[in-house]
């Protein structure tokens, strides 16, 4: 099969491109959705939030060719895993020349988060988001950063709306899209996603011809998430009718500006009562979990 741009071997099906076109193609993309959304400015101290997997590290290139970025991950002591996709990214930022800080959930916090899913009876990836959420806020801030960059994709968005759908939790989809949140607050740094119009196949195969060198194995935890449960279903039922994942986060898109005018709030979240960060709750989750592991 030859490339619909040239006489090359096509690499990817739809569209049809040789590696050098893809390449291309999925780059354009990137940047179109930044200029279209208003994710970055040559203005902006940018941070790009990095696990070493192939969505965050391909979105950490591309922002590096393009601005100034610094690299900020979280270790949050996943054993077996964690410290082999930290390695990659150590020696892809040295390879590329990029400013990587890495900050232990372990340092910080006093325990992994292995040890806080063995002590008690959370869930994983709600553990995991909620302190990972709160040490790259305050790390983002430390670093100064006006924008906060991740690499969550187009597959990663629609499996968002539906099992906010799904759960009826409508009100944190407006939270959703290219740029997150509903508040501006300086103690927020505002997220942005460069990735968000790239399909999951789109980055693995851009992530792959570059040779970025990343693990493509998953978290030991990833199949036990209702994320999962959700990402299955949309991948069965992209097989058999194309382009359904694409018709979500279209549809979403005509959406969200009513959803944010509807939940948009004035009001500033609280400051945790422990540690001063924002929150919704007098103490904030990340805080809750330190304050149970302190009994043991
Ligand atoms: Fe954390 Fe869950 Fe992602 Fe694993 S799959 S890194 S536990 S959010």
């Amino acid at each position: 099969m030859k490339c619909s741009k040239c006489s090359q071997r096509a690499v990817f099906g739809n569209p049809r491109y040789c590696k050098d076109h893809f390449i291309r193609y999925l780059e354009a993309k990137v940047r179109k959705t930044i200029k279209d959304y208003r994710l970055l400015t040559n203005k902006d101290r940018i941070v790009v939030a990095v696990s070493g997997g192939k969505d965050s590290t391909s979105c950490l290139y591309m922002l590096s060719k393009w601005y100034q970025v610094t690299a900020l991950a979280i270790d949050e002591g996943i054993a077996g895993y964690r410290s082999v996709t930290l390695e990659d990214l150590k020696r892809f930022c040295a390879k590329h020349q990029i400013r990587l800080t890495i900050c232990s959930v372990r340092d910080e916090y006093g325990f992994t988060l292995d040890a806080l899913l063995n002590k008690t009876k959370e869930k994983p990836c709600t553990a995991c988001g909620a302190l990972r959420r709160h040490l790259i806020n305050k790390y983002a801030r430390k670093l100064k950063a006006t924008k906060l960059a991740t690499g969550h994709n187009l597959d990663d968005e629609a499996q968002s709306v539906l099992m906010n759908l799904f759960r009826n939790q409508v009100q944190l989809s407006a939270r959703l899209g290219p740029v997150t949140g509903l508040i501006s607050d300086r103690r927020f740094i505002p997220r942005v996603k460069p990735l968000y119009l790239c399909s999951e196949k789109e980055i693995t195969t851009y992530a792959y011809l570059m040779d970025f060198g990343v693990h493509f194995a998953e978290c030991p935890f990833t199949g036990s998430s209702y994320r999962a449960t959700v990402c299955d279903l949309l991948n069965e039922y992209e097989g058999a009718h194309p382009g359904t994942k694409r018709n979500i986060i279209k549809s979403f898109l005509k959406m969200l500006p009513g959803l944010k005018a509807r939940y948009r709030t004035s009001q500033a979240p609280q400051s945790c009562q422990r540690c001063g960060e924002p929150s919704a709750q007098a103490m904030c989750k990340a805080c809750q979990f330190i304050v149970k592991m302190e009994k043991y």
